[in-house]
């Protein structure tokens, strides 16, 4: 990380997991055990019907609430589906966006990226998430990959909104597995990804954007990946599920050494 030129972010993904009820219980305990360390922005993305526990629980404290995904769509006939406006109005600050467990199901580069501009027009923090299969990795073109997933996810988005997102580098065969890559695997990908944005935005917002990793991240291997220089943070999903798990990746997040 460079806490000169970039915010530390770290933030939770809770996927498909806890009630509104499981969640009150959490904020409560992650209330009293959180860190009083100012260096880093703290995010919880959790899911739909848990916002609204989650933002009251939180309201007086530094920690964001975000969404898990939105649809690209201002409002209509989509059943089931949220629109960036609401989450906004339920108080949510951030939105996950392309997750590989979302593009799994289906979701393209142009469908994240429409969703992207729309989280942006709304005033979200997009947290665009991109990454490689193993598969990908073992033919060697994990670089080319992430580039196509950051240029598309990307289009359309000017000078004045990228500064608002952050990214957030996970290799697929690192989620959900305890296989986490390893400090320079995961610097050599966040360092090409900004390479990317320098050549689209310039060398001062390439310099600002926030790149995080994610992938098994935990309160063991936190601090050696926060400490690569092109790791601004964190998206964690099963170290978010527990509150202590949770304030340890933050308070790697806050030493001073690095
Ligand atoms: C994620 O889902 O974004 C993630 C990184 O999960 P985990 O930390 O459980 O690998």
């Amino acid at each position: 990380m460079n806490r000169k030129y970039r915010k530390t972010v770290i933030a939770g993904n809770w996927k498909m997991n806890k009630t509104p009820s499981e969640t009150k219980e959490f904020m409560t305990e992650f209330k009293t055990i959180m860190p009083k360390g100012r260096w880093c922005d703290v995010a919880l993305c959790v899911p739909a019907v848990c916002i609204p526990a989650a933002v009251r629980a939180m309201r007086e404290t530094r920690v964001g609430i975000g969404a898990e995904n939105c649809n690209a769509n201002a409002s209509g006939a989509y059943t089931g589906e949220i629109a960036a406006n609401m989450l906004v109005d339920a108080g949510c600050k951030y939105v996950i966006l392309g997750h590989s467990e979302r593009r799994a199901m289906g979701e393209t580069n142009e469908d994240v990226n429409a969703k992207v501009l729309t989280a942006l027009e709304n005033g979200l923090v997009p947290i665009m998430c991109v990454g490689e299969s193993l598969e990908q990795r073992e033919q060697g073109i994990t670089e080319e990959w992430i580039t196509m997933q950051i240029k598309c996810g990307l289009r359309g988005v000017g000078e004045d909104k990228i500064r608002k997102m952050v990214i957030a580098y996970e290799p697929i065969w690192a989620i959900g597995t305890g296989k986490t890559a390893t400090p320079e695997q995961a610097e050599e990908v966040c360092e090409s990804i900004r390479t990317v944005i320098r050549k689209l935005y310039g060398a001062k917002i390439a310099r600002a954007i926030s790149i995080l990793y994610g992938g098994s991240m935990n309160e063991k291997n936190a601090y050696d990946l926060l400490a690569q220089p092109d790791i601004d943070g964190g998206l964690i999903g099963g170290a978010s599920l527990v509150p202590e798990k949770f304030v340890k990746i933050i308070e790697a997040a806050n030493q001073p050494t690095i």
